[in-house]
């Protein structure tokens, strides 16, 4: 009797622990969230420059290494359903992201975007719009009406750790809603100005209706990562397209 049930123990557990073992395992999701910012040739005026333009040539070399390689677009709240396994995907999902607004990602890198019918994601500075450096509220109204996502970088660009809770919340929330009332459509995703947060911000900048934010941080997301905290791939002249995307 007291062999029997330690039989059962046994092969219960041999159960419990085959059918564990067989369900397929859920793979994980890697996603790389691009980050450019000026579309322009690199003009020499310091190391900052070097790092954020890319030439048009470059930007149009990168995407069509991604189209030929298998990568194609997905929206920030696409990703985060593939990140949580809410939908099934194809194999190399990305994400593309501009910062800051610059008219150059409008006048080189839109077309190309159009061309290979890849959408993308603008961080926008509220306060450059209107600005001629920047993209203009029409333009913007164009793009989100096209399926591109206008989303927040706050107000200033002020790193949002050299700012009180009051001025955080304020930039926050104030971008937000600017966006909001250019696109009609709602702002849930923000990018930290130069990648500056800490984990008290993030759970602020989720507190005030945001579900994604990007930051300056490198590697791929994956459903590990904190949504409000997320990596990006920050893209240079002269990457290794192969070695960074395999
Ligand atoms: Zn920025």
């Amino acid at each position: 009797m007291r062999s029997t049930s330690y039989w059962l123990l046994v092969t219960g557990f041999w159960f419990l622990c085959t059918g564990v073992a067989v369900a397929a395992p859920t793979p994980s999701v890697k996603i790389p969230i691009l980050m450019y910012h000026r579309i322009r040739a690199y003009k020499g005026t310091g190391p900052m420059s070097k790092l954020t333009n890319v030439s048009p040539q470059t930007f149009r070399a990168q995407m069509h290494w991604l189209a030929d390689h298998g990568y194609y677009t997905v929206t920030l709240d696409a990703m985060v359903k593939l990140l949580h396994g809410d939908e099934p995907g194809l194999a190399k999902p990305m994400v593309i992201t501009f910062d800051d607004g610059y008219r150059s990602q409008l006048e080189e890198a839109v077309p190309v975007l159009r061309s290979l019918h890849f959408t993308a994601a603008f961080y926008m500075i509220t306060s450059h719009i209107p600005h001629p450096d920047f993209m203009h509220k029409k333009e913007l109204q164009a793009l989100a009406n096209e399926g591109m996502q206008i989303e927040a970088h706050t107000v200033h660009h002020d790193d949002l750790r050299t700012i009180s809770k009051q001025q955080q919340i304020k930039e926050l929330a104030e971008s937000k809603a600017a966006i909001e009332e250019i696109t009609g459509k709602p702002v849930l995703h923000f990018a930290y100005p130069d990648g500056g947060f800490t984990h008290s911000i993030s759970a602020r900048v989720g507190s005030l209706g945001y579900m994604t934010a990007v930051t300056i941080n490198s590697g791929f997301a994956t459903s590990k990562n904190n949504l409000l905290e997320l990596p990006r791939i920050w893209m240079k002249e002269g990457m290794d397209m192969a070695k960074m995307f395999p």
